[in-house]
């Protein structure tokens, strides 16, 4: 055990309260100051683009209200100085740190939000912001990116009766997290429910007065638009750690146990953290789902309290869920490193399957549609690295 009286977590997402939790759980009884950009206690952010837009506000994280530390909402860190172990907020306050975790996720790429009626989707603001004009009458929704914020907010637009048009810029929507017949499968699930999809095309622009009218396309098209949402990815958090001498390349660069690379008492979770995955021959993987920072959070601070020598390498496949018009679409590992793919059960036509990937002949990651039970399985054989047969 390294000795820590003070421990520092900028961000408190999930993440963040998962390393608090984990302290606490560990035996920490020194002090523990929170910083979080968003003025709320930490809350769930699956909901937002789900029963959120359709009226259910729950979005409760089980653990949150348990916490009285030291929690600074609404204040930023804008600078991290190693040498000297302290967090510079936007404020001008310098906050001491024995350990340091950082876990300040990740923020939305913007279209031109400016006009009325564009909309990200990120915060519990920004989903309150979105239900309000779902709700307002509008007819047309143009929904930018078919990832998972695109698929989610096109299966609610069309559950309340809009006219939805999904702009994606890949031949299928989620092909790179899919793979082809899933992606292929998707597009045409999402037209059978009544979307307007438009493939391999980016919007380059949003066309409007004061409130939007329409998107531009890089082709020259026009597409109109009474509201318009992007969910076209998003970028990490790490302006901040500019000049620090901490080694960032899109997210904080890590150990395998989530040091922060070169570094003794700086962990980092969550969206934000670039780790080499040792189920996956140490590529470098960041992962922006739920059970990645939840499980993420928890092993940075353990690992933090017990010092570089000791600590467990995080090995989390990783695996998210999402329903689009009525199906629920599953993945886990990492489908986008294979260099073989199968449908291994099921049939995409019946709209339940599962497709196994591999790499080498062993397998690197799965997608089920309506197929949980064959996710899992897979999921127990990824673990294993068994071989795909
Ligand atoms: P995403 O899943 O990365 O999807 C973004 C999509 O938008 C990509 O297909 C991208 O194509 C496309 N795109 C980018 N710029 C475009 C443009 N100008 N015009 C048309 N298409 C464009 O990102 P997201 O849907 O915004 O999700 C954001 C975050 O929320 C992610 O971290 C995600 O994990 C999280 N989230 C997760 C869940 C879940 O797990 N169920 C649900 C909601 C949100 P290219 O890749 O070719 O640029």
């Amino acid at each position: 055990m390294t000795e820590r009286r003070k421990i520092t977590v900028v961000g408190a997402s999930l993440a963040g309260l998962r390393a608090v939790q984990s302290l606490r759980r560990e035996g920490f009884d020194g002090e523990i100051t929170v910083v979080g950009a968003e003025t709320h206690t930490p809350y769930n952010r699956p909901p937002l683009s789900k029963s959120v837009l359709h009226g259910d506000d729950d979005v409760s994280l089980p653990g949150a209200e348990e916490l009285s530390d030291d929690w600074l909402r609404g204040r930023r860190a804008v600078r991290l100085s190693p040498g000297e172990r302290e967090v510079i907020l936007d404020d001008g306050t310098r906050i001491h740190y024995d350990g340091l975790v950082v876990a300040t996720g990740v923020r939305p790429r913007r279209l031109a939000d400016h006009l009325e009626g564009v909309h990200t989707l990120r915060t519990i603001e920004d989903a309150l912001a979105l239900r309000g004009e779902l709700e307002a009458g509008y007819e047309r929704v143009v929904v930018v990116g078919g990832g998972f914020i695109g698929g989610e907010v096109a299966t609610t637009a069309r559950a309340l009766g809009l006219k939805v048009t999904l702009i994606d810029a890949g031949r299928h929507p989620m092909r790179q997290s899919l793979g082809d017949e899933a992606a292929r499968w998707l597009g045409g699930h999402h037209e059978r429910h009544g979307v307007e999809l438009i493939s391999r095309a980016r919007v380059s622009a949003v066309e409007g007065g004061d409130r939007v009218t329409g998107v531009r396309l890089d082709d020259g098209r026009s597409v109109p638009a009474d509201l318009v949402v992007a969910g076209i990815g998003v970028v990490p958090n790490t302006e901040w750690l500019e000049g620090s001498g901490l080694a960032v390349d899109d997210g904080v660069l890590a150990e395998e146990t989530l040091f922060a690379r070169g570094t003794a008492d700086i962990v980092a979770a969550g969206d934000v953290v670039r780790w080499p995955h040792a189920l996956y021959d140490n590529t470098l993987v960041r992962v922006e789902h739920w059970g990645n920072a939840n499980e993420q959070g928890a092993v940075a601070a353990r690992n933090l309290l017990t010092g570089p020598e000791g600590a467990t390498p995080y090995r989390g496949v990783p695996s998210y869920g999402t329903h689009v018009h009525g199906c629920r679409l599953q993945t886990a590992g990492l489908p986008y490193l294979a260099d073989e793919v199968r449908v291994v059960a099921g049939a995409p036509q019946d709209d339940s399957f599962a497709v196994a990937f591999a790499r080498n002949g062993v397998l690197v990651g799965a997608v089920a549609v309506n197929a949980p039970k064959e996710l899992i399985r897979l999921k127990r054989a990824i673990i294993a690295k068994e071989a795909l047969t």
